[in-house]
């Protein structure tokens, strides 16, 4: 027997319709590109995100087609999320980080018909743009007074131009809720980057579930600065949050120094953020060297890379900044796990809390995970049992764009896939998940794992230290050994005796690196992580002197 409810397709226009009828005056503020601090509500967002898809329809963009983006976090990127997905186009956040030659593979790949960019990227696009097969349309995202006297590329519209040539009388479509919203690559470090394509109900469900107290935590009270990129994995969902709970957002631009960031953190008040940890550690140098604290940040949101238990310390005792850890990936839209402490916590003191807080976190209703040894035999939530951690979810891929690399599921007795996330965890009986590497940075020391994350977190604990990665160096007698690759603090000295010494008594003795190499810079991904397999080619050759 069926029940008797409306069947009503859950689409993403929904969350915008919402937000006008709802929280019209919310405001949206963002620094923006041509320079100067942009205001305006949720309801211009809608008008103007009718209009937008008015435009997209008038330039030949039908349901399932790609429109492509290389912008920062504004509101016109954020009109772009609603106005493209909301006509059931799929709009293709690409990373304008990228090597030009990927932007080029990725937008031919997803056979982008239209890009809309940011100033900032003119110069990459005029570069790319006689190379990309399908872009019928470069579409500058920028008024009339911005545009360029003369571009490269040939016919380059203007995306005031573009609206102003529609009125916003349009009623967003309904259609299957199984539509493909979204698109973005994974920053792959091997091979190349394979597309996650988003529909509808899968963005839906994570925004309701993004939202709940125990995940992000988010409601109209809050004002949110998204860090983290509209360009990967959509901002971590929160422009769909925002409009699903009326909360202002304040968008960063392209200033994501610590200063751009501070000012904007407390001039418009901003209570919730997020970002990877080598973002904070811009703004937390900042806050430090100019004596500054924040007003109205109650929490931060760290995820993408493991989050250092000693930035976590400053930010909750020096700045009493709530440190959410979160776990996830470009494959599972992201969310997979958060780090929101227990009833049975509070008894814990601050040190205790922390211990837990280095976790990544629980599962959000949704997300079904579990670890596995190499024979693919489920282990014990038992805080020891170390596996390769596979989940499966309502926004879990299921396969990668056009079928890239075939099926990417581990089947199960019960029919059911489960994706392999790569990463190598464990799982205490609480169901607190700990990441302890990547399976690709994993170091293995005559056949036993080493977790690089744990040896960097308590160099990253040193006060001289800015930075550090642990790589497997090769030993000719363990195979490997962690070799601990450092970045100083501008203007400090350290010794690596001084650093070794900083270990005696926090790891096993085995655990200890036999080495330690201080570098200038540690090489960033696209999405600001550190990028181990660079440094594991340059020290391949790397003598440790325990060898
Ligand atoms: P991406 O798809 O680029 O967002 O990368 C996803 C990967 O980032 C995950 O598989 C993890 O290896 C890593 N990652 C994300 N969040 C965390 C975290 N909180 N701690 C450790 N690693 C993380």
């Amino acid at each position: 027997m069926n029940g008797q409810m409306m069947q009503q397709p859950l689409l993403i226009s929904s969350l915008l319709v919402h937000a006008e009828r709802h929280h019209a005056e919310q405001q949206i503020v963002t620094r923006r590109v041509e320079g100067d601090i942009h205001r305006c509500s949720f309801r211009d967002l809608a008008v103007r995100s009718r209009r937008m898809a008015k435009a997209m329809q008038a330039l030949g963009v039908t349901p399932g087609q790609r429109v492509g983006t290389l912008a920062w976090n504004t509101y016109r990127h954020m009109e772009l999320y609603y106005a493209v997905s909301g006509t059931g186009a799929v709009l293709h956040t690409l990373n304008p980080r990228l090597h030009p030659d990927q932007v080029v593979y990725i937008a031919d790949h997803a056979e982008d018909q239209v890009l809309c960019f940011d100033l900032t990227f003119l110069p990459l696009v005029e570069a790319v743009a006689s190379r990309v097969a399908t872009i019928k349309h470069f579409v500058l995202m920028t008024d009339r007074a911005h545009m360029p006297a003369a571009s490269k590329i040939p016919n380059l519209l203007c995306y005031e131009d573009l609206l102003e040539a529609q009125d916003d009388r349009f009623v967003w479509p309904q259609f299957d809720e199984n539509s493909a919203s979204s698109l973005c690559y994974t920053s792959g470090t091997t091979g190349n980057p394979k597309g996650v394509l988003y529909s509808h109900r899968s963005t839906m469900l994570h925004t309701f579930a993004a939202a709940l107290p125990d995940s992000l935590n988010c409601s109209s009270r809050d004002v949110i600065l998204p860090v983290v990129p509209m360009f990967h994995v959509n901002a971590w969902g929160l422009p769909y949050v925002a409009c699903m709970v009326g909360a202002k957002m304040v968008f960063p631009g392209a200033g994501l120094d610590g200063k751009s960031l501070y000012e904007l953190f407390e001039g418009e008040k901003v209570t919730v953020s997020a970002g990877v940890p080598t973002v904070w550690q811009g703004l937390l140098g900042y806050t430090e060297a100019n004596g500054l604290k924040f007003s109205t940040m109650r929490r931060t949101v760290i995820g993408g890379s493991a989050c250092p238990p000693a930035m976590m310390k400053t930010f909750q005792e020096t700045y009493g900044v709530h440190v959410l850890h979160a776990w996830g990936m470009t494959e599972m839209s992201p969310l997979g796990t958060v780090c929101t402490l227990k009833p049975v916590h509070d008894a814990l003191d601050a040190a205790g809390q922390r211990a837990i807080q280095a976790k990544q976190g629980r599962a959000v209703f949704g997300v079904d995970m579990k670890i596995v040894d190499a024979a693919g035999h489920e282990l014990p939530w038992d805080g020891k049992a170390t596996g390769e951690l596979l989940v499966r979810g309502p926004w879990i891929v299921n396969q990668y764009f056009k079928a890239e690399g075939g099926d990417p599921l581990i089947p199960d007795a019960d029919g059911r896939g489960w994706f392999p996330t790569g990463d190598v965890s464990m799982i205490d009986p609480d169901g607190f998940m700990q990441i302890t590497d990547r399976s690709k940075d994993v170091i293995k020391s005559g056949g036993e794992w080493i977790g690089s994350i744990d040896l960097e977190n308590i160099a990253m604990a040193h006060p001289k230290v800015a930075m550090a990665a642990c790589i497997a160096a090769f030993h000719p007698k363990w195979d490997e050994r962690p070799l601990l690759v450092v970045m100083k603090k501008p203007g400090t000295d350290l010794t690596r005796d001084e650093l070794l010494a900083f270990y005696e008594g926090k790891i096993a003795k085995w655990w200890m690196p036999d080495d330690v190499v201080f570098v200038d810079a540690i090489p960033l991904g696209a999405t600001g992580k550190m990028q181990k397999n660079k440094l594991r080619d340059a020290f391949k050759s790397h003598k440790l002197p325990t060898a």
